[in-house]
């Protein structure tokens, strides 16, 4: 009886303890659901050129309308999505319909040069990834020139398969851009090897960037280094007209943020959105 009492206990305890991975796994069930009720859709930020603002390129970007819960943002159920693998079934989603999207506005005339679709490290070091990369592209009819591949730096950090899927990616035609830059492991060192076209200087250096201090000394250095090897650096998260200013001062000649534009629904086009 004692053991069956402690055993019991036991139970409780580790329930307790687990509470975290419960909500873990109920949001990764819930995701299953979600992909079956087709509960996500994308939305679309505009990236534009400095000084002009004109649009050049537009980032998709995942939402989830939880029936129940509200909005639930990507960087709760992205993570999940990679944990539990369904981020699989879900990029393949993403990718499908970021390209259908894009050749619908090519077909009305109104497509931007180019646009960008995040891929996660987990889908992108999956057997395949690029095979379906290429099989989209064919089905949809987008140039492969048109797509750009953004990852982050931590997901190509580890070298083998991510890298592999990068440089046949690049050999597909399809352009690389490295997202959140400065935040992930190693940063520089990826620059001599991997063939990034662009570099996506994170917002926690643009915020900052009108005041002299830390943030501005790194967002200075790091159009530097993009110059310098030939790179495009965009600038995340602008959201005042000084900070734009300043990044151009500085050397940026691309970025996005709700300065510029907020993500938007596809039926406002791209050229509504930043007009
Ligand atoms: P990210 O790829 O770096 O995307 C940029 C994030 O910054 C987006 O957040 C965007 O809404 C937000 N943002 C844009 N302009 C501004 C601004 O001026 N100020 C501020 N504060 N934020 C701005 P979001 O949509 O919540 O996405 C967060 C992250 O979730 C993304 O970061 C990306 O890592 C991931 N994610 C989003 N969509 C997808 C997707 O389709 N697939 C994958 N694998 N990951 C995604
Ligand atoms: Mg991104
Ligand atoms: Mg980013
Ligand atoms: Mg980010």
């Amino acid at each position: 009886y004692a053991a069956k009492a402690d055993g019991g206990r036991h139970r409780r305890y580790t329930a307790d303890l687990d509470a975290g991975t419960d909500e873990e796994a109920r949001l990764g069930a819930e995701l299953r659901t979600a992909l079956d009720q087709r509960e996500f859709h994308l939305v679309y930020q505009p990236i534009v050129e400095l000084p002009t603002g004109r649009c050049v390129a537009v980032e998709s970007l995942v939402r989830w309308w939880h029936p129940d819960r509200g909005y639930i943002p990507p960087d709760v159920f992205i993570p999940v999505a990679e944990r539990n693998g369904l981020i699989v079934e879900l990029g393949e989603w993403i990718l499908r319909t970021a390209c259908r999207q894009y050749a619908d506005w090519w077909r009305q005339g109104v497509a931007p040069y180019r646009f960008g679709v995040n891929v996660s490290a987990r889908q992108l070091a999956e057997p395949g990834f690029v095979s379906l990369v290429a099989a989209i592209l064919a089905e949809t009819g987008v140039h492969p020139a048109r797509l750009i591949v953004e990852v982050t730096e931590t997901a190509v950090f580890g070298g083998g398969a991510a890298v592999r899927a990068v440089h046949e990616l690049t050999e597909l035609g399809v352009e690389i851009a490295l997202d959140d830059f400065g935040t992930g492991h190693s940063s520089l060192g990826l620059l001599q090897t991997l063939p990034v076209r662009i570099l996506k200087v994170d917002k926690s250096f643009v915020e900052n960037v009108t005041m002299a201090g830390r943030h501005a000394v790194i967002a200075t250095s790091l159009v530097h280094v993009a110059n310098g090897l030939g790179l495009v650096a965009v600038a995340e998260g602008v959201e005042t007209a000084e900070q734009a200013a300043e990044l151009y001062r500085l050397g940026y000649r691309r970025a996005q943020g709700y300065h510029f534009g907020r993500p938007a629904m596809a039926q406002i086009t791209p050229e509504t959105a930043t007009a």
